[in-house]
């Protein structure tokens, strides 16, 4: 039971512990809900696996069994896959070559104070806002995938995830009609880290004091004053965001030397 097992942890770091556990949650459970994958589902499935496969920063297990998984993806000229021969997959991937993905969920900086707040919704939050970083940081990362056309292409990826196998549904109309909206207004990758901040904190706004609001952590504009100074400013006693400077805070903060290993596999 997750109240047995409190983990330490940094509000100013971000745990692989995290993200692994959200590619394990994704995988092996929001996935299974799909007995087999067909049409857009398997191209938004395949688009997913190869841009965490490019842009997951580190180049470790995680990457390896994503690079695994996407080749063999590409490969298959089906055009429709069973849920299970991707399991299968994985589960040898991971007991033949030592590739590992957590064998159990982990939340670091994401564990809620009782079971069922934060988990897995806080790790894709997460796990999107490296992958927006991370392509910021190398650009060229994308190249001959098929995903580097457009300016938003991380952006555009977790739109499609979302929309179609996220398991709240709620949340996944309310960010297609905040990508419908905005999105095209997206020019590069510095604005692409940007929307997904601003959205991220406007999703904040929305369910602050709502059920789904832990009270250990409650939802309020972010980075806090304490945790960047530099972002906040003050125009004729209204606050304003630097975003020059919540640019470069994110950059830091979800860059890959601010990933922590602790609690990792
Ligand atoms: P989260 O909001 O999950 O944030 C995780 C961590 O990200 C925080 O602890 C903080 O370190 C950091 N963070 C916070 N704000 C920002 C920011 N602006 N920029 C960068 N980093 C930040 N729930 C609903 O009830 N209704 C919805 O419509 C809804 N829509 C969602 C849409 C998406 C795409 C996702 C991924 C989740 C959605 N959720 C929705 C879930 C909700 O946003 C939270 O993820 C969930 O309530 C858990 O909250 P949390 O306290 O762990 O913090």
């Amino acid at each position: 039971d997750q109240q047995s097992a409190w983990r330490d942890f940094s509000s100013s770091e971000v745990y692989a512990a995290d993200l692994e556990s959200a590619l394990h949650y994704l995988l092996r459970v929001e996935l299974a809900t799909h007995s087999t994958l067909q049409g857009e589902e398997l191209q938004v499935f395949k688009d997913f696996v190869t841009l965490v496969s490019k842009l997951y920063p580190g180049g470790g297990s995680v990457v390896k069994l994503m690079e695994t998984l996407s080749d063999w993806l590409l490969s298959l000229p089906l055009p429709r896959i069973p849920y299970q021969a991707v399991l299968d997959l994985v589960d040898n991937k991971m007991r033949i070559s030592g590739v590992f993905l957590g064998a159990e969920l982990r939340w670091v900086g994401c564990q809620g104070s009782r079971a069922g707040l934060r988990g897995y919704p806080c790790s894709l939050w997460t796990l999107f806002h490296v992958l927006t970083v991370q392509h910021d940081a190398t650009p060229t990362a994308l190249d001959n995938t098929g995903l580097e056309g457009g300016a938003a292409p991380v952006l555009q990826v977790m739109r499609r995830y979302v929309r179609t196998f996220f398991g709240c549904e709620e949340c996944g109309r309310h960010f297609e009609r905040a990508a419908a909206a905005s999105l095209e207004g997206v020019q590069n990758r510095e604005q692409q880290v940007l929307w997904l901040w601003n959205q991220h904190n406007t999703v904040n706004d929305r369910l602050a004091g709502s059920l789904s609001d832990d009270p250990l952590f409650p939802k309020a504009p972010w980075p806090s004053p304490s945790l960047c100074a530099s972002c906040h400013d003050e125009k004729n006693g209204v606050h304003e965001w630097n975003q020059d400077n919540v640019l470069l805070f994110l950059r830091k903060h979800y860059g890959a030397s601010n990933i922590s290993p602790r609690y990792s596999l």
